[in-house]
């Protein structure tokens, strides 16, 4: 299989550097000599890999719940640090204050036209050897949600985004004073509230619906790994898509001169009381709503006929928080680099759990611990890493990115000088290569990837999923996993600690995990525990492993390389694919107005007619303008020039000497930087890339070129009109940076 990749994978990428020895640029970034080296220190750095130190530091960690402020945070936080000053790290706390709500009030009850009081509480298991413990468990909750006492009639809005809204407006009904239910599901928690919010609602309930991840998909915890009926997804619901961080505090950290806004004052804190439930608790809520039948897609699998209301069912919600400002402890950890102390190769994954999280987090967080305690090993033979390596653990993500945002926000402007790369991961499990991330690392990871095995097939982890994408992708991407060189990676938009790297500071960053075969309904839940981890997830830790293999190989090569590892060529064919796709939106817009208008022109109102919706008289619609793309056509064409001018050099480049070499690299990590605006993106500021960003309506999910596509899905033309600009304008940076990269080597 591996040699199957290279006769795809060479020709495309070496065809302008005949004369340079194939060896050498196997190793991106490396001369023949110090490939052998580094693949040598790689093979080295494999052998002290040991499954059993995760197993262990994941029972360890996962013994009582350590979400951020609790004592067991602490606990494991210190744990972390005494393990890596004992491998010769230096290692600290670097302690911040955030706001943390936690639950003090929480009452759901049917009032009408039956009575039933909501349990709230997830039901211990005997097979699930924590899920007993009461002493610090936070109860099923969403925090950021506003305090409030609400009673009103009900209305099922399925997933609750934006479209079931449009539904919901066909069907002639409204939110207005209402509470909704939405099940999860369709989008990243936090939007539910927030479109109830918008349109009125005044009280937000998630439940879990079996279709989901429960008894529909296999069988429920204990037997299987599903849901079962008293199994609660907690999570934070604050704007995301606004600004992730403590919401007192976006942008800054809370000091002398910069003072914490009032909870009220807070932007990013939702504006209505909003409780995850368990399908056991709204099943009665369910049953007892009247109104229409749901439409066929929004039913689940609860056995009723799912109706949207509004009533007969009336319920009330009653919530109070605890607003505390509590410490949030990041683990930070460093190997000072030999050569080049001030570039820092940096690497984490977040420790706070909602309870005991024993894949959210801690399957990623041990597999990060192992890797430093390889590298120690190696430092104990006398390697030194060329750059310095930091090793993070994060606190506080769960409740929104808190300690990493407050991190990067705090050493801001350390950070833009001297960050080369952040690599992140988060929860793993068992199965397929994940990785998204910057695409001018897209080749690198690509690589990476063909020099990691699958712990249970045998072939490289980026041929399996090369092999699965062929099977199973969209079209495109069959055709491409097909044809093209490198297997294509995804954007990021948010949810992990990477956020605050490559979206407020430009600083290139990769997000990469294990998964695909350990589906359940764990997730945020007490069952995410040690038992259940080990039975239906990663039990033996191989993928574990693995992840340590992949994450710990990227970070030594980043630390040795004499050339940084970037290339531009793919990142310069992603954006003309993010460019054509917004083109083809508009197209779709200004045809589909374009369309209606004629048949009403023509007097076929009927045909004119909304389908869903036959009734109502159509009325003509607003025709998109044509935008003029030249800018940005231009700009993109400048790019892929300058790719190639740099391609073509590398080879040459890696040759330089030492001083000229710190000159390029200095250049070559900077570029991201240029993806990025001062003035962020309409509205929220906060969220600087240009090219990625989390969907102001997605919340997790990725938008490409944000300020233009959401301008044209908003059907505000100026804007994107505007951001047309803003986005040639900050690719011309680009470029000018990568031809300076080039100019080194003149
Ligand atoms: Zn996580």
């Amino acid at each position: 299989m591996r040699h199957l990749f290279k006769k795809t994978f060479i020709p495309v990428l070496f065809s302008t550097l005949a004369a340079v020895p194939s060896e050498a640029q196997q190793l991106m970034g490396f001369g023949t000599e110090a490939a052998r080296k580094e693949l040598d220190l790689e093979a080295t750095f494999d052998k002290h890999l040991q499954a059993n130190n995760l197993r262990d530091w994941m029972k360890r960690m996962t013994a009582y719940p350590h979400q951020l402020g609790s004592t067991y945070g602490l606990n494991n936080a210190l744990f972390l640090r005494d393990k890596l000053v004992s491998w010769g790290f230096e290692a600290r706390l670097d302690t911040v204050h955030v706001l943390f709500p936690t639950p003090k009030v929480r009452i759901l009850e049917l009032t009408e036209p039956t009575k039933f009081k909501a349990a709230l509480t997830e039901k211990p298991l005997k097979e699930d050897g924590t899920s007993a413990q009461t002493k610090d468990v936070l109860p099923p909750y969403h925090a950021f949600s506003a305090n409030g006492d609400v009673t009103a009639e009900l209305v099922f809005v399925n997933y609750g985004v934006p479209d079931d809204y449009e539904e919901l407006a066909r069907l002639g009904v409204d939110v207005k004073g209402k509470i909704v239910i939405a099940k999860y599901g369709g989008s990243w928690r936090g939007i539910k509230p927030k479109v109830a919010y918008e349109h009125g609602a005044i009280g937000c309930i998630i439940y879990s619906d079996p279709k989901e991840d429960g008894y529909f998909q296999g069988d429920v915890y204990p037997k299987g790994a599903f849901k079962n009926e008293s199994g609660v997804q907690r999570g934070s619901v604050v704007d995301l898509p606004l600004a992730p961080g403590d919401p007192l505090t976006n942008g800054f950290v809370a000091d002398a001169e910069h003072k914490r806004l009032s909870v009220e004052e807070a932007p990013a804190m939702m504006k209505i009381p909003v409780l995850p439930i368990s399908y056991g608790d709204a099943l009665p809520l369910l049953k007892a709503l009247g109104g229409q039948v749901a439409p066929a897609t929004w039913r689940g699998a609860l056995p009723i006929t799912y109706h949207v209301g509004p009533g007969p069912a009336k319920v009330h919600l009653k919530l109070e928080f605890n607003f505390d400002i509590v410490p949030c402890y990041n683990v930070i950890a460093t190997l000072k680099g030999s050569e080049f102390p001030d570039q820092w190769v940096i690497r984490g994954n977040h420790h706070d759990a909602w309870v005991f999280g024993a894949a959210d987090p801690v399957s990623g967080a041990v597999a990060e611990l192992e890797e430093a305690r390889a590298l120690g090993e190696l430092v104990k033979t006398g390697w030194k890493p060329k750059r310095t390596i930091v090793y993070c653990w994060w606190d506080g993500e769960e409740p929104g990115l808190l300690g990493s945002t407050e991190w990067v926000e705090k050493y801001q402007s350390i950070l833009k000088e001297k960050a080369v790369v952040y690599l992140n991961s988060d929860g793993s499990g068992r199965g397929y290569l994940g990785a998204g991330g910057s695409h001018t690392l897209e080749k690198f990871v690509n690589q990476v990837g063909r020099d990691v095995t699958d712990p249970e097939k045998g072939t490289s982890v980026i041929d399996r999923l090369r092999s699965r994408t062929i099977l199973n992708g969209s079209p495109t991407a069959k055709q491409e996993a097909r044809a093209r060189a490198d297997l294509r990676i995804g954007a990021l938009g948010s949810g992990s600690d990477y956020t605050p790297f490559i979206q407020h500071l430009g600083i290139a960053s990769l997000n990469i995990g294990y998964g695909g075969e350990d589906a359940g309904g764990d997730y945020h839940s007490i069952f995410d525990s040690y038992d259940h981890y080990t039975r239906f997830k990663d039990g033996e830790f191989v993928y574990g492993v693995a992840l340590a293999k992949t994450m710990g190989r990227s970070v030594l090569r980043f630390a040795n390389a004499d050339v940084l590892p970037f290339d531009f060529s793919n990142f310069a064919n992603t954006v003309q694919v993010y460019a054509s796709e917004v083109k083809k939106e508009l197209e779709a817009a200004r045809t589909k107005a374009e369309d209606h208008n004629k048949t009403l022109a023509e007097g076929r109102f009927e045909a004119a007619a909304d389908p869903k919706d036959p009734f109502v008289k159509p009325t003509p619609m607003s025709v998109a303008p044509y935008l003029n793309f030249a800018p940005l056509d231009n700009a993109l064409v400048a790019l892929e020039q300058s790719a190639k001018a740099y391609a073509s050099a590398s080879a040459k480049l890696a040759l330089l000497p030492a001083d000229k070499l710190k000159e390029l690299n200095e250049i070559l990590y900077k570029t991201e930087r240029k993806l990025i605006h001062a003035d962020g993106l309409p509205r929220r500021p906060w969220y600087r890339h240009q090219i990625y960003a989390p969907g102001f309506y997605t919340g997790y999910g990725v938008k490409t070129l944000p300020m233009i596509r959401e301008a044209i899905e908003q059907k505000n033309w100026k804007e994107a009109e505007e951001g047309i600009l803003r986005v040639s304008g900050v690719l011309e940076g680009f470029v000018k940076e990568v031809e300076r990269a080039v100019g080194v080597g003149r």
